[in-house]
């Protein structure tokens, strides 16, 4: 994730805002008396006397290193006016990192990056499960891990799923000699393709809208980000990744990796399309991977991506209860913290598992009675029994857009069924008819500032849509806006609802920042993206109107690809296999191709022995028909 250009970021906010001293309609504001109200109602409704969760965060505490990531501004003081006192406290509890033992024989190193990395003890090394995002923070997590537990050889990886913060550092740990040597790598069925190519056709909109999801361009500190749920965020560095010599497809399945039983428990399609968790009798202990966390999980990311099944969540859940029941004293999973005691993990597979069922079944009820996604998620109140429990508080996903999501996922969220819905004008048209209805841009700002001393904030921030999309010039109505998102942000339990409006404050006030665009994907991965994949992203990229009229087949042998492309009726398809009739032939190593279509070399740099082109006019014509994504498109703007 774009994660390596927040610092430079915070300094040129700085500069900013030095800059703008004597105007402060651009500058962070404090919370406002109605925020503090809002936010101390909370704090009064949950029992935050309760410190069980601070005890079992810290509990068997051997070591830290500078690899943590913990913020240095968070400590035990009362919550600041700026942060919502819950999501203080998970940041409170997530600033806790370092090396710790989860029962004799497992250990995991927490705060080295967004997930934790566990070490399990086998019968002549040890068994490492979800290796971090980057090589560099698995290194310095395994350089701790070393320090104090000794040397023993890595016998075996377990990846619990596809998503990158559980497998990117899998090469800090497994040198290229135990990658030859065969050391066992486990994981679920579907676990590399979908590692590689889930966000793949996507990427572009995803990367940028995780740009604010992460709060990856907001400043460390109390008005900025203060944590994202899972953990403080996403290490930097060189992800990679191992193919598995082993992929798991069925409950009840087990499997010896150095000496140790494992019991795998199937969850595709909840948390990530390929996903088990995990109990080992030795230990009398589980793995519940990125299932079951101390916060509600997201259906539906704010970065965007396929809605999750929120059924068979739930059910991966209850599921998990009867397969752990009466022999599991010790449960951890890939974020937070550990839960210990029969009793304990009961209660809370029992009540994490009964939020996501009831978040599925009483959306479907209120839907059946004619609710539409927006009323549901306002009207839908969690009983106490549930809201109370801190691990089901809203730090990434939140109850508001996953009742959305449960519903887009049975009726699609693009319309309601309301009629009047069905056609809308674009934003910028609908934003300029709004705006001349309402009296034009001054008078719709000052009955907007009226509203926000009144504390509505979401409307000011719908009406201020309205007003800055028919005008983005209107920098009051842009600084009006970034006020009221602010607020917002000050309010928000989630880490990510709290980033994604301070991000949208920070663009409204200052602008987009064009920074360096982060690398969607590793040389690891790009190598092994099978290159059907790879036409498919191509064919995503064609440009229309460029390729009007263009009928044109070329037979592809790249690397070892055998493929044949057409472009008709502005539309790429492939087949396998090289037709003889094709209008165009070309041989090329995939690097060159790539390189080619980045457009870091051209045709005339090639000498015969790198391609054979049996019409390069024709071939430079068709390199032409494809879009380059910008990354740092306009989110608060048209
Ligand atoms: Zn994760």
């Amino acid at each position: 994730m774009a994660l390596n250009h927040f610092k430079i970021l915070s300094l040129l906010l700085v500069l900013t805002t030095i800059s703008c001293s004597k105007d402060t309609g651009n500058l962070q504001k404090e919370a406002s008396d109605i925020t503090k109200k809002v936010n101390s109602t909370l704090a009064q409704y949950l029992p935050f006397e309760n410190t069980e969760d601070f005890d079992a965060a810290q509990k068997g505490f051997i070591a830290n290193s500078e690899g943590s990531m913990s913020f240095t501004f968070i400590s035990n003081q009362t919550t600041p006016s700026t942060v919502n006192p819950s999501l203080w406290r998970q940041s409170q509890l997530n600033n806790i990192s370092g090396l710790f033992e989860v029962t004799p024989g497992i250990y995991q190193i927490r705060g080295f990056d967004l997930a934790n990395i566990t070490f399990i003890k086998g019968n002549t090394g040890w068994i490492v499960v979800d290796p971090l995002t980057t090589t560099e923070s698995a290194q310095k997590s395994l350089d701790l891990f070393r320090k104090h537990k000794g040397n023993a050889p890595i016998t075996g990886i377990i990846f619990t799923h596809s998503h990158i913060d559980h497998f990117g550092g899998v090469k800090g740990i497994l040198s290229e000699k135990d990658i030859k040597n065969g050391v066992p790598i486990v994981a679920p069925e579907h676990f590399f393709e979908e590692a590689i190519s889930e966000n793949l056709l996507a990427g572009n909109v995803m990367g940028r809208r995780a740009s604010y999801m992460y709060g990856n361009l907001l400043p460390k500190d109390e008005k900025g980000s203060v944590d994202a749920g899972l953990g403080k965020g996403v290490a930097v560095g060189t992800p990679s990744l191992v193919k598995p010599t082993k992929t798991i497809s069925k409950t009840g399945e087990r499997y010896f990796i150095d000496g140790i039983e494992f019991e795998f428990l199937m969850a595709q399609n909840t948390e990530a399309p390929a996903e088990f968790m995990f109990y080992m009798p030795k230990y009398k202990a589980a793995s519940s991977a990125e299932v079951i966390n101390h916060t509600l999980h997201n259906l539906s990311t704010l970065r965007g991506a396929k809605t999750r099944d929120s059924l068979l969540w739930a059910k991966a859940i209850q599921t998990s209860k009867a397969f752990l029941a009466n022999r599991t004293d010790t449960l951890f999973g890939s974020h937070h913290w550990p839960t210990w005691g029969q009793n304990n993990i009961d209660e809370f597979l029992t009540k994490h598992g009964d939020l996501y069922k009831y978040i599925h079944d009483q959306t479907l009820r209120m839907a059946n009675m004619g609710y539409t996604l927006i009323e549901i998620a306002e009207d839908i109140v969690i009983p106490d029994s549930l809201a109370k429990e801190f691990y089901n508080r809203g730090y990434y996903g939140t109850i508001n857009h996953n009742i959305k999501a449960v519903y887009d996922f049975y009726f699609g969220a693009w319309w309601d069924g309301n009629p009047a819905n069905l056609y809308k004008l674009p934003p910028v048209d609908v934003a300029k008819k709004y705006v001349k209805f309402m009296g034009g841009e001054d008078k719709a700002i000052t009955m907007a500032h009226n509203s926000f001393q009144k504390g509505e904030y979401r409307w000011v921030v719908e009406v201020m849509n309205h007003v800055i999309f028919a005008n983005p010039n209107n920098q009051k109505a842009k600084n009006l806006s970034a006020d009221a998102m602010e607020q917002l942000a000050y309010q928000s339990e989630s880490a990510v609802w709290r980033a994604y409006f301070l991000t949208g404050a920070l663009e409204l006030r200052n602008g987009v920042q064009v920074l360096p665009t982060p690398q969607p994907g590793s040389p690891d991965m790009i190598k092994a993206l099978p290159f059907s994949n790879f036409l498919d992203f191509l064919a995503v990229r064609l440009n229309p109107k460029k390729s009007t009229g263009i009928n044109l087949s070329i037979a592809m042998s790249i690397g070892t690809n055998k493929y044949t492309i057409t472009i008709e009726n502005s539309v790429l398809k492939y087949q396998i296999g090289l037709q003889s009739d094709a209008d165009l032939s070309i041989t090329m190593s995939k690097d060159i191709f790539d390189q080619l279509l980045l457009k870091q070399i051209s045709l005339a740099d090639l000498g015969d022995k790198d391609a054979t082109v049996s019409n390069k006019e024709e071939f430079q014509k068709f390199m032409s028909l494809f879009d380059d994504f910008e990354f740092w498109f306009n989110i608060v703007t048209p």
